[in-house]
């Protein structure tokens, strides 16, 4: 039989654990990582009696490294090198109906492996004398890993009634694996939906942001959606599927769409906010749709409303409300902008006004962007992407030459006053917008000497005098 688990560290708990005359076993996450052929640092172990102690006397072999001891959980972590190593009780729970809070009693290792989340979580490896580096697998999760699938240990009903939080990480698993969630589990799922109402937003939107930074998020977001799942938190995002025909038109499904921008985006990017900027970038589309005769169906402002909705949004799911927040919806609200461009000619100034309005985003938006351009006809993506790619270039060449990424107007509001002698008021605003409007349209330099002239010829022409 193969032996795993080689590394000194689990050599020293072993001879500890051995000392002290306990079973210990390493569990869970590590085991199944190990198997899959990437082993974390992140170490459970169950032992069978007192995991505190066991936790101590291994830090005290170690040479004295911290122990973090949590007594309500009957837990200890210990930091050793770049290693974490949880230690834990064996235990046995059982569970009442309007809490995940189980009722928590010592068990027996089987205990302990019951009450794990899904089979290819419940594995655990020896670190016992006799049967060390051996894999105990009570519910065949090593077959459920080679074949990838997803399957709960026990009835799927009440390990999801149970905790529901295990639902999303069921789809969680299945979309950073690529697993499948075997049919009973699948079916549970949609049954016991409503359930997630007791778990708070914060542990499902972990969750969600888990399977978003998944390689293929769309996997996690079918599943959710299929199973009633998405409907208990995001409403939002449900009402973004479905096509209404009117007339023999009918428009995209902006649901799957949106998955298949989060899809393009995934493949570029690892960093989560522009994911969600692509997960939110049509969000405003429900709210604005619009059939209009001779037309057809319109969507006239999603942009704009759908950067509106969005502190709504991040403030129920729990998402963070400062910087991220700014930078996703500065994207939301510009999505359209480097589209828009390829559809006329592109000149310096539309170029120029981007770069002033999506400043240091520029590169993400412009990435957002190329992942949403999608239509049927291949001759329209082929001219789409074209057109881009020389949005692209006059982007470079724009910025080279003027620096306006981050660009902060060569005349300050002080200035006007001190020029002109003028205490703070509208007028002030107006000359500077004035200036600036003119340095991006191109009709000044982005200098000081010629916005300086600029500024005293907008100021005469408004009636003002030199102070
Ligand atoms: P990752 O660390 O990648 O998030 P993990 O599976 O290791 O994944 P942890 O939260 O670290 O997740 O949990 C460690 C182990 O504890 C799991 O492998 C599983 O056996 C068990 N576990 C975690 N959460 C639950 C749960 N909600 N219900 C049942 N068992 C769970
Ligand atoms: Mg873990």
């Amino acid at each position: 039989m193969k032996s795993y688990l080689t590394h000194p560290v689990f050599k020293l708990i072993a001879e500890t654990a051995l000392e002290m005359r306990v079973e210990a076993y390493v569990v869970g996450g590590y085991v199944r990582d190990l198997l899959l052929g990437h082993p974390s640092k992140d170490i459970d172990v169950v032992v069978v009696g007192k995991g505190i102690e066991l936790a101590q006397a291994v830090a005290q072999k170690a040479g004295n490294c911290k122990v973090k001891i949590f007594k309500n959980f009957g837990t200890a972590m210990m930091r050793y090198n770049d290693w974490e190593i949880e230690f834990v009780g064996a235990r046995r729970e059982s569970y009442r109906r309007d809490s995940r809070k189980p009722i928590v009693e010592e068990g027996t290792l089987e205990d302990d492996q019951n009450r794990r989340d899904f089979t290819i979580n419940a594995m655990s490896i020896s670190l016992n004398e006799a049967s060390y580096g051996t894999l105990i697998d009570p519910f065949g999760g090593e077959d459920d890993l080679k074949n990838g699938v997803i399957r709960t240990p026990l009835d799927p009903d009440i390990t999801y009634s149970d905790d529901p939080l295990r639902m999303m990480r069921a789809v969680r698993f299945a979309s950073t694996f690529n697993f499948r969630i075997n049919q009973s589990s699948y079916e549970a799922l949609s049954r016991n939906a409503k359930r997630l109402s007791i778990i708070s937003q914060e542990r499902i939107s972990d969750e969600l942001n888990k399977i978003i930074l998944s390689p293929k998020p769309s996997l996690g977001f079918k599943v959710l959606f299929n199973t009633g799942l998405l409907h208990q938190f995001f409403p939002e995002m449900v009402a973004l599927q479905g096509a209404e025909f009117k007339e023999g038109k009918g428009h995209k499904d902006n649901f799957f769409h949106t998955l298949i921008v989060l899809d393009n985006v995934a493949e570029m990017s690892d960093n989560l906010w522009l994911r969600w900027a692509a997960i939110l970038h049509d969000i405003g589309k429900p709210k604005t749709k619009k059939w209009v005769d001779g037309i057809g169906w319109t969507f006239h402002a999603h942009d704009f409303i759908g950067a509106k909705m969005l502190p709504g949004i991040f403030k129920r799911l729990k998402l963070p409300m400062g910087d991220n927040l700014k930078y996703v919806q500065k994207l939301v609200a510009l999505h359209l902008r480097p589209i828009a461009l390829t559809e006329e000619i592109v000149s310096d100034s539309a170029v120029r006004r981007l770069l002033f309005d999506a400043g240091d985003e520029i590169d993400d938006l412009m990435l957002l962007c190329s992942a949403d351009m999608s239509s049927k006809i291949p001759e329209k993506i082929k001219r789409y992407k074209e057109n881009f790619e020389l949005v692209r270039q006059k982007l470079i060449e724009i910025e080279e030459k003027d620096k306006l990424r981050n660009w902060q107007p060569p005349i300050s509001g002080e200035l006007i006053m001190e020029t002109f002698g003028l205490k703070p008021c509208k007028t002030v605003g107006d000359i500077k917008t004035t200036i600036r409007e003119a340095i991006l349209d191109g009709k000044i330099k982005n200098d000081y000497g010629e916005a300086y002239a600029f500024m005293i010829e907008t100021g005469n022409n408004l009636g003002l005098s030199l102070k």
